[in-house]
């Protein structure tokens, strides 16, 4: 059997070779030699294969021994898959059809085979590209909602949570991962930072800049400390494919425990990063004054979503540890529950902020950038529009307990281009 067999990756060579013995996958696709194999990992960790036949197709995603994105001087622990596989079970579990069917798990391997979603692109790409996507706003609000809430003390009673927040703490090296490289190096010198050409003294000025390294710190502690809810844990846009009118969540070896904020401000970062760019992604105004609108709705949009299906979990299912019902509604006081529910949502709000910039100046100073800004050819222009967010990411998150709307936030966006 194929778990006895000693880890090794797969190239497209071998992988039919490897997995022509498993149903999960011959059932689907027919007899190996049929099999069409090409690798299209565009991310900074793993491989991941797409596997044809004339019956239909599947992925194929293997963990490597090191990070990807640096080369093998960076030794990484193949653990991730199995992590991987513990969160998209619970993701789909908490808001089912949002994340791919899963079909195998090999632990030896560290390999998943999962649904090949299609024609669904990356949503970066589709956004790069001024594709509309009128669904994302509002599926990506519901499953922040679903996933959050019922991985939450509010939902789960104490065993399971338990049992469940240890099960993650074994995904230390990313959690370590993300502590650095997206709270720590951009405001320091790094050795793994780079930037822009022509953004020097900007990287300096952040690195002076007190009150923004505070709340660096003070969201790091977050990050570190509130163990919430089963986090995706690294849901930018880039772990979210979609049609026009499909949504799904891929990528969640990065899932761990942590404060609700976190999903939800690394995405709506994201966002607010596209709507910066969209000019150097469009070839005339009025299209990309039509993209600007539709990011900040899309945005908008996947808040007010996110927290109006939050209320109606919050009223209905609140049976976990924090359920709270016998504080509240069983002594006939609704007004007080709700008042929990501003006040708990109001917690997410101003953690989303502060993440929201913090994820803000890694993209842009730290290792990992992303391809709205690396797209940009004229790097003037380029250095430009990042100052631009980075300046925005500074006020979300030096400025969080003033801004109280998404709304507001958007408008903050608008006036500083
Ligand atoms: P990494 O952890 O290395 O970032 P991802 O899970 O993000 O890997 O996958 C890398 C790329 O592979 C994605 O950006 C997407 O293009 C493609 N991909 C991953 N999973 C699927 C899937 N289920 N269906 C179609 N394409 C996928
Ligand atoms: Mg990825
Ligand atoms: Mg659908
Ligand atoms: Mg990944």
């Amino acid at each position: 059997m194929l778990e006895r067999i000693p880890y090794r990756p797969l190239d497209c060579e071998s992988l039919p070779l490897r997995l022509g013995s498993r149903a999960e996958l011959v059932d689907p696709l027919g007899p190996a030699t049929g099999w069409r194999v090409r690798e299209v990992g565009d991310g900074n960790l793993n491989l991941v294969f797409i596997v044809v036949s004339d019956k239909g197709s599947l992925v194929v995603k293997q963990a490597l021994p090191y990070a990807r994105v640096v080369g093998e001087s960076w030794p990484m622990s193949l653990d991730r898959a199995f992590f991987e596989h513990e969160a998209l079970k619970r993701l789909g579990a908490r808001d089912p059809g949002r994340v791919p069917d899963l079909k195998l798990f090999d632990p030896a391997q560290a390999l998943l085979v999962m649904e090949h979603l299609t024609p669904h692109k990356v949503v970066r790409r589709a956004l790069i590209e001024g594709e509309e996507l009128p669904r994302l706003g509002e599926h990506l609000g519901l499953y922040l909602a679903r996933t959050l809430f019922r991985g939450s003390d509010w939902s789960m009673p104490t065993a399971a949570r338990k049992a469940d927040l240890a099960l993650f703490s074994g995904n230390v090296e990313l959690a370590g991962i993300t502590e650095e490289l997206v709270f720590s190096d951009p405001f320091k010198d790094a050795p793994l930072n780079r930037h822009t050409p022509g953004l020097e003294a900007t990287a300096q000025a952040v690195r002076a800049d007190r009150a923004l390294k505070i709340a660096a710190q003070e969201m790091k502690a977050r990050f570190a400390t509130c163990a919430q809810t089963l986090l995706h844990g690294d849901l930018h846009t880039g772990s979210v494919m979609a049609t026009v009118d499909d949504t799904r969540v891929i990528d969640a070896e990065f899932a761990l425990y942590g404060p609700m904020g976190f999903d939800v401000g690394v995405l709506l970062a994201h966002l607010w990063m596209a709507y910066f760019t969209r000019k150097a992604h469009r070839a005339d105004a009025s299209t990309a004054a039509r993209a600007g609108d539709q990011l900040l709705a899309t945005a908008e949009t996947c808040w007010r979503v996110f927290a109006a299906e939050f209320s109606c979990l919050w009223r209905t299912e609140r049976t976990g540890i924090l359920g709270g019902r016998d504080l509240f509604e069983d002594q006939g006081d609704t007004v007080g529950s709700e008042a929990a529910l501003a006040h708990h949502l109001d917690t997410v709000w101003r953690d989303a902020l502060g993440f929201a910039g913090i994820e803000i100046h890694r993209r842009i100073l730290g290792l990992a950038h992303v391809a709205e800004f690396e797209a940009i050819a004229d790097l003037g222009l380029r250095a430009a529009l990042e100052r631009t967010a980075l300046a925005f990411g500074r006020h979300l998150a030096v400025n969080r307990r003033d801004m109280d709307t998404v709304d507001a936030v958007n408008r903050i966006a608008r006036g500083m281009e």
